[in-house]
């Protein structure tokens, strides 16, 4: 961290978001848990290590493929390179509940946008506590909004576009019917908002509802 509380960018500026995986890390309640252990470990005297890794496609730092919500949508081996690599945009959203159309409009998001939402989740760290009922997410409307407005890639900083309690099924159909890429599980604690370079990519599974992305910002 450097004194603006801002994280020291590393080589070439790029701020890693992506949080990392861990055995026993917190996930969506009726997904599958992470669990990744040594099958060869070189102090059991194996000649390498080698990890088995067991994990629900939505974990962690990935991405949502419209099939996860869309029937006969593509997959995220389907995923077009340019949904997550290029300019973005970094939206602080001061809302402690919900991502809602009023506060999205100074904003003027347009066409082709990728953007990518800083809540008050990314400051809590997330990814080292249990599962946080309450996080902040995209509200219906605002799903709507962001279609209507025809962006390319909506991010955002917890396991879920929408919401646990509401608005969780409306909002990805709002999106992933959109054709909208989705990021979730973004770290954006470090970063400032505004412009940025993004690379995301996401592994290509087959048919694959979500997959694991490693995602980098540039400013
Ligand atoms: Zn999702």
């Amino acid at each position: 961290m450097c004194a603006n509380g801002y994280r020291t960018p590393g080589e070439e500026g790029w701020i890693d978001v992506s949080v990392p995986l861990r055995s026993g890390m917190v996930h969506w309640p009726d997904n599958p848990p992470v669990r990744i252990e040594r099958m060869l470990d070189m102090e059991r005297g194996d000649v390498a290590n080698v990890s088995t890794i067991s994990l629900g496609s939505h974990t962690g730092t990935h991405m949502d493929a419209p099939i996860h919500f869309v029937r006969g949508g593509e997959g995220m081996d389907r995923m077009p390179l340019d949904a997550t690599i290029g300019r973005a945009r970094v939206i602080e959203i001061q809302d402690p509940v919900s991502i809602k159309p009023d506060e999205l409009g100074p904003h003027e998001i347009g066409r082709g946008e990728r953007i990518l939402f800083k809540t008050r989740n990314s400051s809590l760290g997330w990814w080292t506590h249990d599962f946080i009922e309450d996080f902040v997410y995209v509200s219906q409307e605002a799903a709507r909004y962001l279609a209507d407005r025809e962006v390319r890639t909506v991010g955002v900083d917890y396991l879920s576009v929408g919401g646990f309690w509401r608005d969780g099924v409306e909002t990805h159909q709002a999106l992933l019917g959109a054709g909208i890429w989705v990021i979730e599980g973004l770290d954006l604690s470090g970063v400032e908002p505004g412009e940025h370079e993004l690379i995301c990519l996401p592994l290509k599974v087959e048919d694959g509802d979500g997959a694991p992305a490693r995602a980098i910002l540039r400013r």
